[in-house]
């Protein structure tokens, strides 16, 4: 680990790398949840995420025995609900720093907390809840979330599975691709037709929670994927799946509403994770200018360096403001659709250039496959600008929101 992160993360949050704008955003309480973080970082994940991500291994050990002792799987969760009853910025606090050490623990903890028991929490009944949120948020068991299919992706209502009722059950059929965590998981929570609408004639999307030993669920395919090769992405096949009717969350016909509210909150966590890794790549570029200054071969380097840090630096700080803002907007229970489309996207396009303008700086061995917290960065932030819309879908659901809030006069 670069010297300039050992320092950033031992000091106290008072001296953090982010200057002084999360001191104001940040309560005593958060500041201190930052700093119990980057202390656990440190102590746990640093040493190992390199060797995981080089070995492909997902880090069961490390969530079953570290993490969930610390309530970090179920952070945003009450605690009668088995969760550690913090608020969604410590939650997007925890992504940031899990992810600014290793991408791999930010994705799967984002797709778990957020994805995999988000639709569940808040939509299931009463009894579902009982049986699973207390499992899931304390880490016991890992969840996932399929809402993608081989057809459909950035227009998710094109969904295909399907869920006929049979008596007081559903029967599913259909194929899930890019599930995170699934391979781990004890569940996913999915959409599925159950109809067409009579005026309309367009499918009616339900969400279903499907635990993972339902006959007839398969996982199969763990995606080769770019990056945050730590976790697992995977098909879930579902042949004649039954579930019974008090595994649907929400109503029939609901499902694509509820999918969508899940996402403006997966938005956040995946901003978060861009942050984290933007982070990485100006911890590693600010560790290489403090060792290489006066030693650069002309002053035009320097300055070209200095200015190069200073444009990341900027570009982060403002990323962090707009997340941190969007996460307390949902914290107050407030709209948040456009400004987590927004947090989103720009904390992903930030760290996309912030990890490519970081590995130039550091010539050749920005070029380098392991041991470079930066390349890994690199190559982990794409999932970004992809995974829960992507940056051209962030544009249409922002632009939507412009218009309709304009139609509404809400804009003056
Ligand atoms: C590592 C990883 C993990 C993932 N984890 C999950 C998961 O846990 N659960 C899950 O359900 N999914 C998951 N996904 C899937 C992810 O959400 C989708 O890949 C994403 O929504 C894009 O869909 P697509 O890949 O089908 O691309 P497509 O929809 O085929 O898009 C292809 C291109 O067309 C553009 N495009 C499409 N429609 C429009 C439009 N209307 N306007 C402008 N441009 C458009 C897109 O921007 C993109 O550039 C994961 C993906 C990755 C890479």
């Amino acid at each position: 680990m670069p010297d300039i992160l050992q320092k950033a993360i031992t000091q106290p949050p008072e001296a953090s790398p982010e200057g002084g704008h999360t001191q104001v955003l940040l309560d005593a309480e958060h500041l201190a949840f930052r700093a119990e973080l980057r202390a656990f970082v440190l102590r746990e994940v640093v040493p190992i995420a390199e060797d995981y991500e080089r070995a492909e291994r997902f880090p069961s050990d490390l969530l079953k025995e570290k993490m969930a002792p610390q309530g970090y799987l179920g952070i945003p969760y009450p605690k009668e609900w088995g969760g550690r009853g913090l608020d969604y910025l410590a939650y997007a606090m925890a992504v940031e720093e899990f992810s600014r050490a290793w991408g791999s623990l930010g994705i799967i903890v984002a797709a778990h907390t957020t994805l995999g028991i988000g639709p569940l929490y808040n939509f299931g009944s009463e009894s579902l809840k009982k049986a699973w949120v207390p499992r899931l948020a304390q880490g016991e068991i890992i969840g996932s979330y399929g809402l993608t299919e081989p057809q459909a992706g950035s227009d998710s209502g094109a969904t295909h599975t399907t869920a006929r009722r049979d008596g007081d059950g559903y029967i599913l059929n259909g194929t899930k691709v890019f599930c995170t965590n699934a391979t781990h998981a004890a569940s996913t929570t999915l959409t599925a037709v159950t109809g067409k609408d009579a005026e309309s004639g367009r499918s009616r999307i339900s969400a279903f929670f499907v635990p993972r030993d339902t006959p007839g669920v398969m996982v199969t395919k763990h995606e080769d994927k770019l990056g945050l090769r730590g976790s697992d992405t995977s098909t879930v096949i579902l042949e004649d799946a039954r579930v019974s009717e008090h595994n649907m969350l929400g109503r029939e016909g609901e499902g694509f509403k509820i999918f969508m509210q899940t996402l403006d909150n997966g938005r956040i966590s995946i901003g978060a994770m861009a942050l984290g890794l933007a982070q990485c790549a100006l911890d590693e570029g600010l560790a290489y200018a403090h060792n290489g200054l006066g030693l650069f071969k002309s002053l035009f380097a320097e300055q070209e360096t200095l200015a190069l840090l200073a444009d990341i630096a900027t570009d982060i700080s403002a990323a962090r403001m707009m997340l941190y803002g969007v996460a307390k907007l949902k914290d107050a229970a407030l709209p948040h659709t456009q400004e987590a489309a927004m947090a989103k996207f720009f904390a992903s396009e930030v760290a996309m250039r912030a990890t490519d303008r970081v590995l130039n700086l550091l010539g050749r061995d920005g070029g380098i496959r392991h041991d470079c917290p930066a390349s890994r960065a690199f190559r982990d932030v794409k999932l970004c600008t992809i995974g829960e819309g992507t940056s051209e879908v962030q544009r249409l659901v922002i632009s939507r929101e412009l218009l309709r809030n304009y139609a509404k006069g809400e804009n003056k």
